[in-house]
């Protein structure tokens, strides 16, 4: 993978005797490390994984980042390790409570307790105008929830979406709830580029999209 594709602050570096995507930061998930250096394990993370795929985010570090779908803190964690501000919205309190944990060493990663399908009620919150909407939320209405979620990006800002098949319908083709989640999702966003992400996940969908 050319390191063009990755933000600043992301690098390949060797740790443990094998080439890693890594950045810098406190351990969270018992990731090996290298010095400050930690990797990103795209087997636990669907946007580590498009990074692995060569997908083009179009991020570039530093951004500010709305992100759907938190949980403990495995992904957004390497997030805010070279983003800008990141708002992390997490609507399970146990694994909101790790979150916590995970943001204590990030000063730039904000973790709000909220339900990503009822925006309102941390708009007063995220600052408008975000750079990216980073979304794995694995729940029925993946689409809506990006659409829902369309007003807090800029203009010239990128959604990157985790579809999970088996969320929407577990017994449908995935490639059929993909067609259908895009179609949803062209209601709000233009879609720049989709990629399986089987190879670190099964039956996962990448998008990258902007909004229309
Ligand atoms: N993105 C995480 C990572 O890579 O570290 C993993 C996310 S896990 C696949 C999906 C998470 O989305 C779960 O923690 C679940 O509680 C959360 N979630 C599902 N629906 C949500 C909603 N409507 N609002 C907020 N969080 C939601």
């Amino acid at each position: 993978m050319s390191n063009g594709l990755l933000p600043t602050g992301v690098q390949r570096r060797t740790i443990d005797g094998t080439e890693r995507l890594a950045t810098r930061g406190e351990p969270v998930y018992g990731e090996p490390t290298d010095g400050e250096w930690r990797a990103w394990a795209p087997d636990r993370s669907k946007l580590g994984a498009m990074f692995e795929l060569e997908m083009e985010t179009g991020l570039e570090g530093g951004e500010t980042v709305l992100y759907l779908g938190a949980a403990s803190g495995t992904t957004v964690s390497h997030v805010a390790d070279f983003a800008g501000p990141t708002y992390a919205v997490e609507f399970a309190p146990r694994p909101a409570r790790d979150l916590l944990e995970t943001a204590a060493s990030r000063p730039r990663l904000f973790p709000l307790l909220a339900d990503a399908r009822k925006p309102e009620t941390y708009a007063h919150v995220v600052e408008s105008d975000v750079d990216a909407i980073v979304q794995d939320v694995a729940t029925r209405g993946q689409a809506r929830v990006a659409l829902e979620n369309r007003q807090f990006l800029a203009d010239d800002g990128r959604l990157l979406l985790a579809v999970k098949a088996r969320s929407e319908d577990v017994t449908r083709e995935p490639s059929d709830v993909f067609e259908e989640v895009c179609t949803d999702l062209e209601e709000g966003y233009e879609i720049f580029e989709r990629c399986r992400l089987d190879a670190y996940h099964d039956d996962h969908l990448g998008v990258v999209a902007r909004p229309r």
